[in-house]
């Protein structure tokens, strides 16, 4: 089947209009027509060859909802006209102990991405900027009626893989986090720590966004730039999430850490980081990192997201509209989520 897609046709490239090939409906198969997709920063690094080398037409995409259209002959979870998503994985080998366990993100053998993997069929997966997707229906999730598809779309990636972490990890009353980084990921791990009880301190690059920062639910929110921020905040966190794409001092957060306070990773930025032992030793602290989270979570995260009213900011935009949007995402300047209104691809 062909349909419609944006995708970029080099590194440098910017995104054409595309038709690519989704395979026919397997069985255990999902069609579902698009209606949003968001716009995740990896898209940005994946696309542009950042992490490794990619193929091309890359068609890039992972917070992904709309309306199931068809469904294979073996599929019991889905019926055409229901509202589902899918985040950044379509597939994993079932069988090892963390697949059995509901950790997919975590397949001993690789799970299958959304966009740049080779799926079980040979085929170089595409993603969300495009009208339909086939997926497995195991890897397909359920809207709550109470979420808007354009703002449940950014929970598949930025609402996961902060939620994964601050779970993992027990954000929760008494507990104090830090978020490093308001965008994307950034202001939903704001939005989900402060939901989960816990007290919610920003660390950005300035203080532009305090404003924001303090609404979405942070009680504090400091400028990294001011030395000042790190002599005033040593040992003040149990909990530290960096959602930020680029090179880091972490050896400097490290010290704003209580004793056994543990700093999360979820930003991915392509070079290495640089962490001190002294800084880890001193105060039996933890640097860590996390990846999205399985299906089940996912499904827990929706459920939980529209029980607490937890939705992004987004600011929806038309297929026309995505160079411009990247562009924004690399200077910092979103707020805070971008979503493609996928109804402006079909004509
Ligand atoms: P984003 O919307 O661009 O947000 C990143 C934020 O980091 C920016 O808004 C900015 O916040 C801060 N930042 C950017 N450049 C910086 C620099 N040079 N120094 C200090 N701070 C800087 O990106 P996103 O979509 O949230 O994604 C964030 C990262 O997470 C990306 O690397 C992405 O690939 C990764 N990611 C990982 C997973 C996973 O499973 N682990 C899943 C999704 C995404 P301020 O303006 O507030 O400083
Ligand atoms: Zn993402």
């Amino acid at each position: 089947m062909q349909v419609k897609a944006r995708g970029v046709l080099s590194k440098e490239s910017p995104f054409h209009a595309i038709e690519i090939e989704r395979r026919e409906l397997q069985p255990d198969d999902v069609l579902i027509e698009i209606h949003y997709c968001g716009i995740c920063h990896s898209d940005i690094h994946s696309a542009r060859g950042e992490w490794g080398e990619v193929r091309y037409p890359f068609v890039p995409g992972h917070e992904i909802t709309g309306i199931v259209s068809k469904v294979g002959s073996q599929v019991t979870k889905f019926k055409p006209g229901d509202r589902v998503g899918v985040g950044c994985m379509v597939d994993s080998c079932g069988e090892c102990e963390n697949c059995k366990r509901g950790d997919e993100q975590y397949c001993v053998k690789g799970n299958i991405q959304t966009y740049g993997s080779v799926d079980r069929y040979g085929q170089y997966t595409m993603g969300g900027y495009s009208t339909h997707i086939v997926v497995k229906e195991d890897f397909v999730l359920r809207i709550p009626d109470a979420l808007p598809l354009d703002k449940a779309a950014p929970l598949l990636c930025a609402g996961i893989t902060t939620y994964s972490p601050l779970r993992h990890w027990q954000a929760g009353p008494g507990k104090e986090v830090a978020v490093i980084g308001l965008g994307g990921l950034g202001h939903m791990a704001v939005k989900l720590a402060k939901a989960m009880g816990a007290e919610v301190t920003v660390l950005s690059q300035s203080l532009r966004k305090k404003e924001d920062g303090l609404r979405l639910g942070a009680k504090a929110y400091y400028a990294t730039s001011d030395p000042e921020t790190f002599r005033q905040l040593a040992g003040r966190f149990d909990l530290i999430i960096n959602t930020v794409s680029a090179k880091i001092p972490i050896t400097a957060y490290l010290g704003l850490l209580k004793t056994d306070g543990a700093l999360v990773n979820v930003g991915a930025p392509p070079e290495p980081l640089e962490v001190n032992a002294f800084a880890l030793i001193a105060q039996r602290r933890t640097f860590a990192g996390s990846c999205i989270g399985g299906i089940r979570e996912t499904q827990e995260m929706l459920d939980f997201c529209a029980e607490h009213g937890v939705t992004p900011e987004i600011e929806v935009i038309s297929a026309d509209e995505i160079d411009a949007a990247w562009e924004r995402v690399l200077k910092s300047d979103v707020r805070y989520r971008f979503v493609i209104d996928i109804s402006t691809m079909r004509n």
